[in-house]
């Protein structure tokens, strides 16, 4: 039996961890990662037109925005927007670099609403998933984190098929609880060394699947 540990997380590690720990045993501490399909596909391209759009590199709306149009002829009029900056955290949680990052975090799209308050965007693909708002949490974690100044954050999810915005908010005095809540999330993760399968509703297209000639049982 393998005694290695995650080094390293994400959210989409801690994703995946929470889902099944054999998958995400097999995809970050095995390396054996799952070859891109049409929906990551689709995610990465809708991603790239996003960022474009925004930086001005195109100036047509893509159909696949077309939904969001408003918004992003909003945020693509800022002078002050950035997109898919990559930040690393150390386990004490101090920012330094992303590859030397414990945590590492790629944020779509945030700017400054004033000098004490930013906005957060993360734009997805696909069914609309309750889940994903904890993502947010974090992501507002990391921006308090490196944003001393910041008071307040309003987060929000794009649906970019449906048109679906899921916002949340949070504040400086959020930042104690959610450091907990983010530390006891992860902590069983980073000390496993089983990754024990965990049947779920995803087994059937799972890429690690005895069914699909992978290694899991299931
Ligand atoms: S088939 Fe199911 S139990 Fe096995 S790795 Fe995939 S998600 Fe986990």
């Amino acid at each position: 039996m393998s005694s290695e540990t995650m080094k390293t997380w994400s959210y989409s590690r801690w994703k995946t961890y929470a889902q099944c720990p054999y998958k995400a045993g097999q995809q970050y501490v095995h390396g054996v990662r799952e070859p891109s399909n049409a929906a990551m596909d689709r995610g990465s391209a809708n991603h790239d037109m996003a960022q474009k759009y925004v930086e001005g590199t195109i100036s047509i709306i893509p159909y696949e925005l077309a939904k969001f149009e408003v918004q992003f002829q909003t945020v693509a009029k800022r002078d002050d927007v950035y997109c898919e900056l990559e930040w690393g955290f150390a386990s004490n949680w101090e920012p330094c670099d992303y590859a030397d990052g414990w945590l590492r975090m790629r944020l779509d799209t945030f700017y400054f609403k004033s000098p004490d308050a930013l906005h957060v965007t993360d734009y997805k693909t696909g069914r609309v998933y309750d889940e994903n708002e904890k993502q947010l949490s974090l992501y507002a974690l990391g921006c308090f984190i490196k944003f001393p100044s910041i008071q307040k954050i309003d987060a929000d999810l794009w649906y970019l098929d449906h048109g679906i915005t899921r916002a949340s908010e949070f504040t400086r005095d959020d930042v104690p609880d959610l450091l907990d809540v983010w530390n006891a999330r992860v902590a069983p993760m980073l000390i496993d060394t089983e990754f024990v399968p965990c049947p779920n509703q995803y087994c059937r297209n799972c890429y690690h699947s005895h069914t699909k000639h992978g290694t899991c049982i299931f």
